[in-house]
């Protein structure tokens, strides 16, 4: 069976990329400031936030002669907490990359474009868009956002001007799965209070690959509290110097595992009984399923022993409820199997069953700040759209998120006419390439607003180039949590491309094209003013602090009215049910199986690359090329069977494409399943770093959607892999 205690020398010998996490917040623009050593000219500092990943963490912006000198961390900020990762420090160069967008661009071929002028592209865009929505009404036009601040307000504002419901984040292929599971089991995402917990298993979630500086802190200090930390994946990640031991699970079976360990707990009646009575629903119900779900069960199909799921079982229920399985991200259960939706449930009610909702230690829902709005009566807010969404098949998921993977086909279909999409890369990132480009190029309209000619820029017909976060004001950003914070995006140099235009602008200038400007008659600032007001917070006080802590903690040790459809927890699920899925959680197969000669082919995050887009930044790409990490991991036995080294390049073959790659022989893999690190495989030729490097594990993977949260299952992929060099 496979479970592994760690040793100090296994984690010694985790790979290179754990000098990442261990070095957060220490890289600097050393070269930089060499060269500019003898500018005697004062520092000023400006605090902002970083751009390089969702968490959004508290800068220092530290500029010289008008230019960037260098960042460092926010100490308030509360997932930053005064450090910056790699990604953070080296995003700050961006402003004076090479490849940065500078001017309005119409396509007049394919993959030719014209420069343009501001006004025309307004015109044009405008005019167009409004004859569509005439045409082929509202519900023709979907809105694709990166969840960055300004598009988050300014999208869904847009779309009910225009009378559309149709948002999208890039959640389809990121989170959608256990965003599912989790709201409608327990009524949202809470945090893991990993800092005080004495047990923490991680499902495939690596807090030393996908980095956020407070989330590392806080497992640091469970570890010198003596928390005992569980590493479930398929890959011993780079958490393992933080971890007590490594199973290796059989990709795709991790329900299976946690359906087992609820089994445990139940049989044994180790639960939080209390708990389960005053907070929850359905759990007799539940009860009946999860007998089947034996430790014996679950070892044939997970590859884990019966005595590991029993023993991890018993010790967390010791310890309950400071104990818990992370809620993850993407990881396992984030849009990768076809059962992620209920591996989210089974995560969830395994926590359920330890009672740690709201408990020291445990999963806690953060509190968001009240923010203001706008005076209506001098600036009218659209009325909101009610009309159906394209991704009306998928009832269960969440419309802050949407299933943006659906809109190829839906554009193929005639269905979506037009696209605005704002610094995100569908065509790179959501699904098959080939499959986005074809089902994209359908399109009426589509338009793109980034800084770089991404590879979905290349097939817009209109390309809007913004200033850089550093060179913009944005949206206020929420971070809600046990001491919620509010920060703010500002402007810390002027633009280094006078004919770059904020995305507030441009939505506000095609609005007034579209005669729907009275919306828009606001600037950045007066909406910021406008949200902090009921927070007794001035502008001008939140801009030289950067990030601060609304003094409104949430009061451990009582449960709120959960928000799902009973306010409790749900073990058996009525909307489920009314979409035609289970109600209740039970096992289900992956959708693919490899053979003897084939491979699962898997991906996962490094520390120094959030996703496509940090690919081009040259001090990253450079990591990338010192440590060779965009190679493909192996099993060290599969290797030797096939007679393949460590260095080998291989051809890796699945039924859509070939890719040629270098291997990493290693005895982290499990052997059923090759790893490559996501991130890699730009091919827009105007990405001169991220160009050609490694290869998108999504150019393999068919277009298959998971029916109950919309994800293209990334991990549902097989491939073979044959020597072509050495
Ligand atoms: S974790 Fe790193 S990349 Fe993400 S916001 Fe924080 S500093 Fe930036």
């Amino acid at each position: 069976m496979l479970t592994k205690r760690l040793s100090r020398r296994t984690f010694l010998k985790a790979s290179a990329a754990t000098t990442a996490l261990l070095s957060v917040g220490t890289f600097e623009f050393k070269s930089w400031q060499k060269i500019h050593a003898d500018e005697k000219t004062n520092l000023t500092t400006i605090p902002t936030f970083c751009n390089a990943c969702s968490s959004k963490c508290g800068l220092l912006v530290h500029v010289k002669n008008g230019r960037v000198w260098k960042v460092s961390g926010q100490p308030d900020h509360p997932f930053g907490k005064g450090k910056v990762c790699a990604r953070g420090h080296a995003l700050a160069s961006i402003p004076y990359s090479s490849d940065r967008l500078t001017q309005p661009m119409k396509k007049i071929a394919e993959g030719k474009f014209e420069p343009i002028t501001w006004e025309q592209a307004y015109k044009e865009i405008g005019t167009k868009l409004k004859q569509i929505i005439e045409k082929n009404g509202p519900g023709s036009f979907v809105f694709i956002n990166d969840p960055r601040p300004t598009g988050k307000f300014y999208g869904p504002r847009f779309l009910n001007a225009v009378g559309s419901s149709n948002y999208f984040g890039h959640e389809t292929v990121c989170s959608n799965a256990r965003d599912t599971g989790f709201n409608h089991t327990i009524g949202g995402i809470p945090g893991g209070d990993v800092a005080n917990s004495k047990y923490i298993v991680f499902i495939g979630r690596s807090y030393g690959d996908g980095v956020r500086p407070a989330s590392v802190q806080a497992l640091i200090k469970a570890k010198e509290n003596g928390a005992h930390v569980v590493i479930v994946d398929p890959r011993l990640n780079n958490t393992a110097p933080l971890a007590d031991e490594w199973l290796p699970i059989r990709p795709g079976t991790d329900l299976a595992l946690v359906l087992a360990m609820s089994n445990v707990l139940v049989t044994e009646e180790l639960y939080d009984k209390e708990f389960i009575s005053n907070y929850s629903v359905g759990f007799e119900e539940y009860k009946k399923t999860i007998m089947e779900y034996t430790p014996e069960w679950a070892e044939k199909i997970t590859g884990i022993s019966k005595e590991t799921i029993i023993r991890i079982a018993r010790d967390m229920a010791k310890v309950k409820p400071k104990a818990m399985i992370e809620q993850s991200w993407r990881g396992a259960f984030g849009s990768t199997y076809a059962n992620s939706v209920d591996t989210g449930r089974a995560v969830a009610l395994f926590n359920a069953l330890l009672g740690n909702i709201q408990q020291k230690g445990g999963y806690i829902f953060g509190k968001s700040p009240k923010l203001g709005k706008l005076d209506e009566s001098i600036h009218p807010t659209p009325p909101e759209a009610t009309i159906p969404r394209v991704d009306a098949e998928y009832p269960l998921v969440s419309h802050h998120t949407g299933v943006a993977a659906i809109i190829p086909q839906k554009a193929k279909e005639g269905i979506v006419k037009a696209a605005l999409i704002i610094q995100t890369n569908p065509v790179r990132n959501y699904a098959n390439p080939k499959y986005m480009i074809e089902g994209l190029k359908s399109l009426e309209l589509m338009v793109v607003i980034d800084i770089q000619m991404s590879e979905t820029a290349s097939i817009a017909d209109y390309v809007l180039p913004e200033p850089t976060y550093l060179e913009r004001d944005d949206v206020i950003e929420v971070t809600p949590g046990v001491k919620p914070a509010i920060s703010i995006r500002q402007k810390v140099i002027e633009k280094v491309h006078a004919n770059t235009v904020p995305a507030d602008r441009i939505f506000t200038e095609i609005a007034k094209e579209m005669g729907l400007g009275d919306y828009f008659n606001f600037s950045v600032d007066q909406l910021n003013q406008a949200m902090i007001a009921p927070l007794g917070i001035t502008l001008s006080e939140l801009k030289k602090k950067g990030t601060i802590i609304i003094d409104d903690p949430v009061e451990l040790g009582v449960v709120p009215k959960l928000k799902t459809a009973s306010g409790k927890v749900e073990f058996y699920n009525e909307s489920f049910k009314k979409a035609g899925f289970s109600p209740v959680v039970q096992w289900m197969e992956p959708l693919v199986k490899p053979d003897s000669s084939s491979f699962r082919l898997i991906t996962g995050k490094q520390s120094y690359h959030s996703h496509t887009f940090t690919a081009n930044i040259p001090y990253l790409i450079q990591i990338t090329k010192d440590y060779n990490s965009e190679r493909l991991w192996i099993n060290r036995t599969r290797a030797n069977q096939m007679g393949l080294k460590d260095g080998d390049l291989v051809e890796v073959v699945s039924e859509l494409t070939k890719s040629k790659i270098r291997i990493y022989v290693t005895d982290r893999i499990h052997p059923e399943c090759v790893f490559v690190p996501s991130g890699y495989g730009n091919f827009s030729k105007n990405l001169t770093y991220a160009n050609g490097v490694g290869f998108s594990y999504l150019d393999h993977l068919p277009f298959h959607m998971d029916p109950i949260g919309g994800t293209p299952m990334i991990h549902e992929c097989i491939v073979k892999i044959r020597k072509v060099g050495v």
